[in-house]
């Protein structure tokens, strides 16, 4: 019987997935691998001509034939990483992305710097609308002991995804999941006037430019994708609505579509909030935006 070594492995993964044009083939096939062994992607290097067992191939088989069908990787291996931490992710969950990372540290940062004081991080409750794997939620509640979270999403099958991640992240006591429609399970509990932040990475592809995604994105939810006619739909309920939701000169942290960055910050000067900051992502384009709310 033929046997296959690592580096063997590794390379034949990464021939196959090449040929269905998987964008970066050989690293996807030390981190299916990694996965199938139970050991870190580093690790394979120094055991190249390590043999991998018979079943551990046939695992792996299984998942190269996902991958090569342009399913993504965190959902093949059904997790991914996300602020230094695992979340578990399924078809019913946006994956997290490192531009959301930004996000939740623009909010650490103004929970803990001016404006809200450290002390005061025991004492300050924040909303995450559109929570989905429940990310954003679950990391600020781990990265900011004391601080009460609570998150919504209309999908039930995302809520018990995030659900999950909370209690892994051992934040479960923390994060508070209403299912409902951005802020109608907020209003059906009394949670006017009771959030010093909302944050938010709403859908905002724009309904016109779905078809025309990578085959990855395909596999996402649409409704965690779609942002509308004009990819402001949710952007424009967050700036309508949300004031009723915080406290006086409370803050609302959005991640945005780089290309309608002025226009969603216009919905939100437009409805009585004053601009505090926009920060760029990692390709240098308008990626985060935080308001603050001026008048009431
Ligand atoms: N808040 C989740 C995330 O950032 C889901 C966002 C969404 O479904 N649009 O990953």
């Amino acid at each position: 019987m033929e046997t296959w070594n690592i580096e063997k492995t590794l390379a034949w993964t990464a021939q196959y997935l090449d040929r269905y044009k998987v964008p970066d083939p050989r690293c996807d096939a030390e981190v299916l691998l990694s996965s199938v062994l139970d050991c870190r992607r580093g690790v394979l290097a120094l055991h190249r001509d390590d043999i991998v067992p018979a079943g551990r191939l046939s695992v792996l088989k299984k998942m190269i034939v996902r991958r090569a069908r342009r399913e993504p990787v965190a959902y093949i291996l059904g997790y991914t990483e996300f602020m230094g931490m695992r979340f578990f992710v399924n078809e019913h969950t946006l994956i997290p992305r490192p531009e959301t990372e930004l996000l939740v540290e623009e909010v650490v940062r103004l929970i803990t710097g001016t404006g809200l004081s450290k002390k005061n991080a025991e004492k300050t409750t924040v909303a995450d609308v559109c929570t989905g794997s429940g990310c954003i939620a679950v990391s600020i509640a781990k990265l900011l002991p004391g601080t009460r979270v609570h998150a919504s999403d209309i999908s039930k099958d995302a809520l018990a995804i995030a659900g999950q991640n909370a209690v892994i992240n051992g934040v479960s006591g923390m994060v508070m999941l209403h299912h409902g429609d951005m802020f109608e399970p907020f209003d059906r509990e009394g949670l006017t006037g009771a959030f010093d932040i909302i944050v938010s990475n709403p859908p905002y592809v724009l309904s016109s430019e779905l078809s025309g995604l990578e085959p990855e994105l395909l596999c996402e939810p649409r409704s965690a994708l779609d942002g509308g006619a004009d990819g402001l739909r949710f952007y424009r309920q967050l700036a309508l609505a949300g004031k009723q939701y915080l406290k006086p000169r409370g803050y609302i942290v959005v991640e945005l579509n780089a290309q309608k960055s002025a226009q969603t910050a216009a919905l939100f000067t437009a409805a009585g909030f004053a601009v505090v900051k926009m920060v760029k992502d990692y390709a240098h384009l308008d990626r985060i935006l935080i308001v603050q709310s001026i008048h009431h």
